[in-house]
C-alpha cells in the first residue's frame, strides 16, 4: 500500500522550524529534500489550501481571499464552498482513476470549500463516530491541541484502511498566538513532531510532501484603509483579505487588502495617498495585481493594497492603532518551508508550495 501525503502545517513560517526541535521532519528532508518556496498570494489561509489542492494560484482556481465582495449587489459572500473553486480537485483527480482520497481538516469552512472529489472527509468540527471512538472526543477548533488530535485521527484512518492520498490540513491558532522562540510554540511543534513519526509507522509506505499555507509576523501597527480614504474624500470599501467567521486568533486584520472605490476617477488620487502612508508597503490596480501575483482579475478589488511587515489592515476604531496581533496575508508571509520525501517525489525541490501534488500521476 502507498499513500501519497500532502501536510499543510497551517502558518509554520520558517522561523518555526528554526526555532524548534523536529528530528522526524528534519529526517524527511535528509533523506529528500528541503526548500524555502513561495506561497500563493495574499498569503492567507483558505487562498493556500485551495492552491495546494488544485495545483496553482489563483488565477487558476479564483479564491483571492476569506471573502468575496459582489460590487453589483453591493453584497459580501464568504466564499466557503467548493462552488467557488474554478479548477479540478487532486481528490477529483484521484477519483477519476478509481483511487481513494481523503481530506483530514479541523474547520467545517475548509472541509466544505477543499474537498470536492475526496471519497472521505473528516473534520474536527463535525467528526465522524468511528474517529472518535478511536482517538476520543476532539478539542475545541480554536485550541493548540486539535492539531494534534487531527494527527491521531490520520494515524488511525491510515491504521484502518489507508487512502492511496491523504491531505492533511492543520490549524494556526497556536502560531497567532505564540512566537517562534515561545516555549508553547516550541512543545507543540515537538508534540506533532512525535505525532507524524507515529503517522509514517502507521502501515502504509508514503511519500510525504510537507508545507505550509503561510508564515507569521508580528505585528504592531493597524491601518483601517477605509477610514483613511474617507477622510480624504474617497469612500470605499476595503475588504482585508482575512476576513473570516473565526475571529478570535487574528482579530481580522491581515497583511493586505482590497479596495473597491466608489468612483473610479479617484483612483490616482486614492493610489497616491496609500502609498504616502506607513504600513503601507505597495499599492497595486487590479491588472497589475493580477498579472503580478497571478490573481484572478473578476475576484479583486480595483486595488490590493500590501502591508509593510509590521502592519496590518483591518476595520479599526480610527485610521491609524496601534496594535499588538500576529497575522499574515503580505509579501512578508510568503515564504514557506517545503519537505519532501518517498517514492515518485521529483529530484528537483519546488518553488512553490502549491506544486505539492504536482508529482502524483495515477
Ligand atoms: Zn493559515
Amino acid at each position: 500500500m502507498h499513500t501519497r501525503l500532502i501536510i499543510c502545517l497551517d502558518g509554520i513560517d520558517p522561523e518555526y522550524l528554526e526555532k524548534s526541535s523536529m528530528p522526524t521532519l528534519d529526517d524527511l528532508g535528509r533523506r529528500g529534500w528541503r526548500t524555502l518556496g513561495q506561497g500563493a498570494m495574499p498569503s492567507v489561509t483558505n487562498v493556500n489550501n485551495v492552491s495546494l489542492v488544485t495545483g496553482g494560484p489563483p488565477a487558476l482556481h479564483g479564491i483571492t481571499a476569506n471573502y468575496y465582495y459582489d460590487r453589483r449587489t453591493g453584497q459580501s459572500v464568504y466564499m466557503e464552498s467548493a462552488g467557488f473553486i474554478l479548477a479540478p480537485t487532486m481528490f477529483e483527480r484521484a477519483s477519476a482513476h478509481g483511487r481513494r482520497s481523503m481530506v483530514i481538516t479541523a474547520k467545517d469552512k475548509l472541509r466544505t470549500l477543499i474537498a470536492r472529489g475526496a471519497s472521505e472527509v473528516l473534520s474536527a468540527e463535525s467528526p465522524p463516530p468511528w474517529v472518535v471512538e478511536a482517538v476520543g472526543a476532539p478539542p475545541p477548533i480554536l485550541s493548540v491541541e486539535v492539531n494534534h488530535w487531527l494527527f491521531r485521527a490520520a494515524i488511525a484512518a491510515c491504521k484502518r484502511q489507508p487512502p492511496d492520498l491523504l491531505y492533511l490540513t492543520l490549524t494556526d491558532f497556536a502560531q497567532h498566538k505564540y512566537a517562534p522562540e515561545a516555549e508553547q510554540s516550541q512543545a507543540n511543534l515537538a508534540a506533532l513532531d512525535s505525532l507524524l513519526a507515529d503517522l509514517l509507522n502507521a502501515g502504509p509506505e508514503f511519500s510525504v510532501v510537507a508545507t505550509a499555507d503561510h508564515g507569521m509576523r508580528a505585528k504592531t501597527r493597524g491601518l483601517d484603509l477605509g477610514q483613511l480614504l474617507a477622510q480624504a474624500g474617497i469612500p470605499c470599501e476595503a475588504i482585508p483579505i482575512i476576513k473570516d467567521r473565526y475571529v478570535v486568533h487574528h482579530q481580522n486584520l491581515g497583511g493586505s487588502a482590497y479596495v473597491y472605490l466608489d468612483n473610479m476617477a479617484q483612483q490616482d488620487e486614492a493610489v497616491a495617498l496609500l502609498k504616502a502612508e506607513p504600513g503601507v508597503e505597495s499599492v497595486w490596480a487590479r491588472d497589475a495585481a493580477a498579472e503580478a501575483f497571478q490573481l484572478h482579475p473578476d475576484r479583486i478589488g480595483d486595488l490590493f493594497v500590501l502591508a509593510t511587515e509590521e502592519a496590518v489592515f483591518g476595520a479599526l476604531p480610527a485610521a491609524r492603532e496601534a496594535v499588538s496581533v500576529r497575522s499574515h496575508g503580505c509579501l512578508h508571509t510568503r515564504s514557506v518551508p517545503i519537505i519532501a520525501c518517498g517514492p515518485g517525489i521529483p529530484r528537483r525541490p519546488f518553488a512553490y508550495n502549491y506544486q505539492a501534488a504536482s508529482w502524483i500521476q495515477w
